[in-house]
């Protein structure tokens, strides 16, 4: 990303600039729960794999995402990283990590495969030289010990079901929101390539929320469908919009989106009147162990306002049975969208570039961004990336 020459170039002072402004703007703000911060972009990655896999769903569960969060984010969702991807391991394999982690910090070269190998072997050996029925202890240790072996190093089956293959990047004409942006680029099970460029701070810890951009190009057209979603952790299935700093995100994506013109419809092909912007409530995760699970629903940004009640108090609220007559769940929106029913109609690349350019003024800074391009390469790809 940076120049390695020594040499400061304009985007190495745009990245200091930069981060100096990131530091001040999340200053005093109040901070996500690395819990909250992790399970909203693992949402976000979960509804990435879902729509690039057109609908399949053992693509697209919750392991996958945090398999394929892990590769392209790591210093989130990578495995010495995440929180709920700990908690989701057995305390074996913790301790392995551990152990290799701090046997690393010695300056042995070791991995925490490699310890539990080592250990496995010794202990099927003295199995084998232990009398008959002497030994459950012993076999207890070692079920454990293939159970955590099996987290560390994951049949390719389950490892790589869903995370698609790299490919090496070529020429693609593709717009971008800045060039000097680092992306990855990985081949669809249609051939499609999805590129996918991330925008977050520099620290994960002063991340407050998460968004994905998905944008599907017709190349040769020169023309995209895109769509915005934006991840709010709500709780008991509700979400009061009394905070001015989220109702004022809310209205930036309405009057760039909807409110511009993105979703009209002007010719008589069949599809929804709206919309290029949704509202995901995702639901909140009380503990890092808990099981991963989350109500899917879709509201269309141009329609909060209608579904929003009053509680006792007066304050306004958006409740689960509210908004579910408007709502689209999570598999209705990915058919939807990968039929081009739903999102915003087809942009030609100077409106994309407009967007692009919006988006680089209003983004909130301390906000993930996940910008997925989905397109049909020119050229079938040939060089696949086989290390990966
Ligand atoms: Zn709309």
């Amino acid at each position: 990303m940076l120049a390695t020459n020594g040499d400061i170039t304009m985007s190495d002072r745009n990245n200091l600039r930069d981060s100096a402004q990131e530091q001040a703007e999340i200053e005093d703000k109040p901070r996500a729960s690395r819990i909250d911060i992790e399970w909203g972009a693992i949402n976000a990655f979960r509804e990435l794999l879902r729509v690039a896999s057109r609908g399949n769903m053992s693509h697209s569960t919750y392991q996958s995402a945090i398999e394929f969060g892990g590769s392209v984010y790591p210093d989130l969702l990578g495995e010495d990283r995440s929180l709920l991807r700990r908690a989701r391991e057995s305390r074996l394999t913790t301790e392995y990590r551990q152990k290799a982690g701090a046997k690393q910090q010695l300056g042995e070269d070791v991995t925490a495969l490699q310890l539990a190998e080592e250990e496995l072997s010794e202990i099927e050996n003295l199995i084998n030289a232990s009398e008959f029925g002497e030994a459950n202890a012993l076999r207890r240790k070692k079920a454990d010990l293939l159970e955590s072996i099996n987290e560390l190093d994951p049949p390719d089956a389950i490892e790589h079901t869903l995370i698609f293959r790299d490919v090496n990047h070529a020429d693609r004409n593709l717009p971008s929101i800045r060039t000097e942006h680092n992306f990855r680029e990985f081949k669809l099970p249609d051939d499609n390539v999805l590129r996918i460029t991330l925008y977050h701070p520099s620290v994960p810890e002063h991340i407050s929320g998460a968004d994905l951009m998905y944008e599907v190009h017709d190349i040769k057209a020169k023309t995209v469908n895109v769509v915005f979603i934006q991840y709010k952790i709500w709780h008991e299935r509700t979400m009061y919009l009394s905070d001015p700093r989220m109702n004022a995100q809310l209205e930036k994506m309405r009057e760039h989106t909807c409110k511009a013109g993105l979703c009209k419809n002007d010719t008589v092909e069949y599809r929804f009147p709206y919309c290029a912007s949704f509202l995901r409530p995702t639901d909140k995760l009380q503990s890092a162990d808990q099981s991963l699970r989350s109500t899917g629903e879709h509201l269309p940004i141009c329609r909060i306002a209608e579904c929003t009640t009053l509680g006792p108090k007066g304050g306004a609220k958006l409740e689960y049975n509210g908004i579910k007559k408007t709502s689209l769940a999570y598999d209705v929106f990915e058919v939807m969208f990968n039929r081009k029913r739903i999102g915003s109609r087809a942009l030609s690349y100077t409106e994309l570039g407009e967007i692009y350019e919006k988006f680089q003024l209003l983004r909130e800074r301390d906000r993930l961004l996940i910008h997925a391009q989905d397109f049909t390469p020119l050229l079938p790809e040939t060089g696949d990336n086989e290390s990966n």
